[in-house]
């Protein structure tokens, strides 16, 4: 009884509002209106760009954003289209609306103003939940980010960086575990997914002193990729694991000549962890780390082959754990000095990272992209018997530099 008077009041109260609201409207001037549109615009975010990029192991799309977004996942078939819905968002006039991603992880992207409140973003993209990775990123130079990965979504580039497994949500809840990057692009040194990890760190910054020479020297050689994981593929189909078990191969060789006591972590097309193709690519990665550990290994070289979705990029990169030892940074630079002599590829330079295999190793270790397979050239001529000679000298020129 009670109940039903309360009701009949509110009733009776929400008559009167609905009438004074009718007399409200009929008044409203028509910059009235514009000023709360303009004002609920204010309140949503804008969609100011959108990047993308790629490289052998995964494509990446990154829009860039006014403010954090959240965002609801979907899948079309026929042929499979990966479905972004964003709340709360427009998208900026003068933005192009369908890019060509152009990888075998995402072929383009499209964007469009679903309804009044929402953001449509479709990529056409054949992979499935676990192979992808959507998450928000805030902060750094570049503000609030959306970003979409696509691929071997917990490896970095090169298949040597790692998360921890941590996805981002698929069902529009925000995932900012991640700490600031300046840059989203899929640059080894700057990718945020590199970044997850917030393990305590294993290696000791102890600077390790060494006699000089290579003769009894342990050192530890890893052939990026391997088995099921065939790493970066060139333009004419050269596979990055091919090429990095040739030269770790022929490196093994010319080390052993000179008295070092050489450790593989792979010596055939195969996985390094025992559980070969069911490790996840953590397992994979410690494998190869458990290998130069427990053989207390002087120094760690861990061989990959760069790779892009454009044809140009080209040339030798040396990567260091960035809070690792000196000693690895000079071990980064003495390497991609020596193949960079060896094969006349251009330099770019000695860049820090958080490449799991650099970061797990407890000794001076490298991670060496010696050249771009993505490159007609390099590709061709790290496909040759001369290439893959002159790549292991190289490097041994470099380790020979680094024990002085
Ligand atoms: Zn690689």
């Amino acid at each position: 009884m009670h109940f039903l008077k309360a009701k009949g009041i509110f009733l009776h109260f929400a008559g009167i509002m609905l009438l004074l609201a009718g007399f409200l409207m009929f008044f409203a001037s028509s910059e009235a209106q514009a000023a709360t549109f303009a004002q609920r615009m204010a309140n949503m975010a804008e969609i100011k760009d959108i990047r993308v990029s790629s490289n052998g192991d995964r494509a990446r799309i990154v829009l860039d954003t006014t403010k954090d977004v959240t965002f609801k996942t979907s899948v079309l078939s026929n042929p499979q289209r990966i479905v972004v819905d964003i709340q709360g968002a427009w998208i900026s006039s003068d933005l192009k609306k369908t890019i060509n991603v152009g990888s075998r992880f995402a072929k383009s992207v499209r964007l469009a103003q679903f309804d009044p409140n929402t953001v449509r973003v479709v990529i056409e993209s054949s992979m499935n939940e676990s192979n992808r990775n959507f998450f928000t990123l805030n902060g750094g130079d570049t503000g609030h980010r959306l970003v979409l990965d696509f691929g071997n979504v917990s490896k970095g580039s090169g298949g040597a960086a790692i998360d921890f497994g941590k996805k981002g949500s698929e069902t529009g809840n925000k995932d900012n575990t991640q700490p600031s990057s300046g840059d989203d692009t899929i640059t080894p040194s700057t990718n945020p997914e590199e970044n997850k990890d917030k393990k305590e760190e294993v290696i000791p910054v102890v600077e390790p002193e060494f006699t000089p020479g290579i003769k009894g020297k342990k050192i530890t050689i890893d052939a990026g990729h391997g088995g099921s994981d065939v790493g970066a593929i060139g333009p004419t189909g050269v596979t990055e694991k091919s090429i990095t078990l040739r030269i770790a191969q022929e490196l093994q060789r010319q080390l052993k000549a000179e008295g070092a006591e050489v450790i593989m972590t792979r010596i055939k097309d195969t996985e390094v962890s025992p559980k070969r193709g069911k490790a996840t690519d953590i397992e994979e990665l410690q494998a190869r780390c458990d290998v130069a550990n427990k053989n207390n290994s002087d120094i760690f070289v861990s061989i990959h082959m760069d790779s892009f979705t454009s044809s140009s990029p080209s040339g030798t990169t040396g990567y260091y754990y960035g809070k690792g030892t000196k000693a690895s940074v000079r071990l980064a630079q003495c390497i991609s000095d020596g193949v960079v002599s060896a094969l006349s590829t251009g330099h770019r330079g000695v860049k820090s990272c958080n490449f799991y295999v650099v970061r797990h190793t407890t000794m001076p270790a490298v991670l060496l992209e010696t050249a771009f397979i993505s490159n007609e050239k390099e590709e061709r001529l790290l496909n040759s018997d001369a290439g893959i000679k002159k790549a292991a000298s190289g490097i041994l020129a470099g380790i020979r530099k680094f024990f002085g």
